[in-house]
């Protein structure tokens, strides 16, 4: 962050895409508690509309596939973007190579890929300007390939090098692009949307595991990275809980 003042109200400018629920929510928490304006991006407005009242952010109704409504998020978001936090995104389906679903493949590079790609360069002018930082989430899922995760770890992977090959490209100019990579993290959707709402499949996921993070340890990694000097770039984070200690080794009772 630079010390020119970014937005009318003085506040730095923070952009959270996948504001609605889960780390993006909590993130955009973390960030209003640091100071920061929080513009909170996602397809609900009802639930973003609730958070920027609670945090005095701004909800913006942007689906991030959609290149019309990404560009009205960063018209809304102006000149200066001290923070992007790259996290609308989710996993659809766990089904193995031989019978996976194509379409859902598709969405999924369409959200966690393209949308990220398209937010990216729309915002990366303000970005630049502020001296900002964009914060990639991408998972531990980009680390290993595991059974019934092709998909899902393969956009996650185009997340990571997007990260990397952008960092490579500014360098020598004023923006840090950071990665925080999240192990199992028990928000209330992400294993709901990636079973098409099956509760049981999703309540499975955690069933057992003596703790897995939940959504505010990832965004106090945000909030750290967002705060930290402008010299100080943290490539990547790998945040597991302590019961997981590879994307198939999970400690569970019972
Ligand atoms: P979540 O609660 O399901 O959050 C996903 C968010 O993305 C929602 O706010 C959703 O909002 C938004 N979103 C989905 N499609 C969108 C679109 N087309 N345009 C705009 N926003 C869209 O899941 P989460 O656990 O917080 O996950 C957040 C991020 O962390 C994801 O990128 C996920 O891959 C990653 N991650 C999660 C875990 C985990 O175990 N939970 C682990 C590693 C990484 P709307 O539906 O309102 O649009």
């Amino acid at each position: 962050m630079t010390d020119q003042q970014p937005s009318p109200d003085n506040r730095p400018t923070a952009v959270v895409t996948g504001a609605s629920s889960g780390i993006g929510a909590a993130s955009a928490r973390a960030l209003a508690g640091e100071g920061f304006k929080v513009f909170c991006a996602a397809r609900r407005l009802d639930r973003l509309t609730a958070l920027a009242e609670e945090i005095d952010g701004v909800a913006v109704e942007c689906d991030i596939t959609d290149q019309a409504q990404v560009d009205a998020l960063a018209q809304a978001v102006g000149g200066r973007c001290d923070v992007l936090l790259n996290n609308a995104g989710g996993a659809l389906g766990q089904d193995p190579i031989e019978t996976a679903d194509v379409a859902d493949w598709e969405r999924m590079y369409q959200i966690n890929v393209s949308g990220t790609l398209r937010v990216t360069q729309a915002l990366l002018p303000a970005i630049e300007a502020a001296h900002g930082a964009v914060i990639f989430i991408t998972s531990t899922a980009a680390e290993t390939a595991y059974e019934g995760g092709g998909g899902y770890c393969g956009v996650k992977v185009a997340e990571r090098y997007m990260a990397g090959s952008m960092r490579l490209e500014l360098a020598g100019r004023p923006v840090r692009v950071c990665e925080v990579s999240p192990g199992m993290v028990h928000t209330e959707e992400f294993s709901l949307v990636r079973f098409g709402g099956d509760q049981t499949k999703a309540d499975a996921v955690y069933s057992g595991v003596d703790a897995p993070l939940v959504a505010e340890d990832i965004a106090e990694a945000v909030r750290w990275i967002a705060v930290l000097p402008e010299h100080v770039n943290i490539d990547r984070l790998v945040i597991r809980p302590r019961a997981q200690a590879s994307n198939w080794k999970v400690a569970r009772s019972g």
